[in-house]
């Protein structure tokens, strides 16, 4: 473990009142029990195979993040246990979530995950679809489900200018679907931006969550 980059990375983040996700993803169980020991509880997966796997041999105070793309036929895997969904893309996926929820006989915080990036990605939604879904669908039939906020990545380039336009652009609309939508909603305050390669300026434009990998536990 890189443990002054960690140190770092917290201070960073503390200053802007924000959380580190460590993102364990393909690396082992040994890996991330060494960050659990120098107090690190929070992770994130990507596969819910892996998270699930996981989870079941490591402490169970760590609180899981599921990061990736989640397909509905797995909801039910991470249902009992997973803290926070990040990537949560379309209302059917929602519909599942709560069904899970309601199985498991508690409430699933979730971010709805938004497609910011100039790359093509399946994922996350558009900012003309969200604010179609929220104007339409009513949050109190989702009995078991917390919107916690929203999440998304920035493309993938060494021009800053883009990345920090992205982030802005999504930290604008946060603020915007917060203010139209869950004024009354004590838990709708996550901005989860800023990887690696980015986490700085995804600070800088109100993350909430950074979400970091290979800068803490080495290259994939
Ligand atoms: C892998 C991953 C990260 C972390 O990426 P690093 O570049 O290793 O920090 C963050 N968010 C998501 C959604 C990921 O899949």
């Amino acid at each position: 473990m890189n443990e002054r980059m960690y140190l770092e990375i917290l201070n960073e983040a503390n200053s802007f009142g924000a959380k580190v996700i460590a993102v364990s993803k393909t690396k082992p169980v040994e890996a991330i029990q060494a960050f659990y020991d120098k107090g690190q509880r929070l992770f994130g997966e990507n596969k819910v195979q892996e998270l699930c796997d996981k989870a079941a041999i490591l402490p169970k105070d760590i609180e899981w993040h599921l990061i990736g793309h989640l397909q509905s036929n797995k909801v039910k895997y991470i249902a009992p246990f997973v803290s926070l969904i990040h990537a949560v893309d379309s209302e059917k996926l929602l519909e599942e979530i709560n069904k899970q929820a309601i199985k498991n006989k508690r409430v699933i915080p979730c971010l709805l995950q938004i497609h910011i990036a100039k790359e093509e990605t399946k994922f996350g939604f558009s900012e003309e679809e969200v604010l179609d879904m929220l104007s339409t669908i009513s949050f109190q039939s989702f009995s078991n489900i917390e919107i916690h906020g929203l999440m998304g990545m920035a493309t993938n380039t060494d021009n800053e200018d883009q990345v920090e336009q992205e982030f802005e652009t999504l930290h604008k609309l946060f603020l915007s679907i917060k203010n139209n939508f869950f004024s009354n909603s004590p838990y709708f305050k996550e901005l989860s931006m800023g990887m690696s390669s980015d986490y700085k300026l995804a600070l800088k434009h109100g993350a909430t969550m950074i979400r970091v990998g290979s800068i803490l536990f080495g290259e994939r």
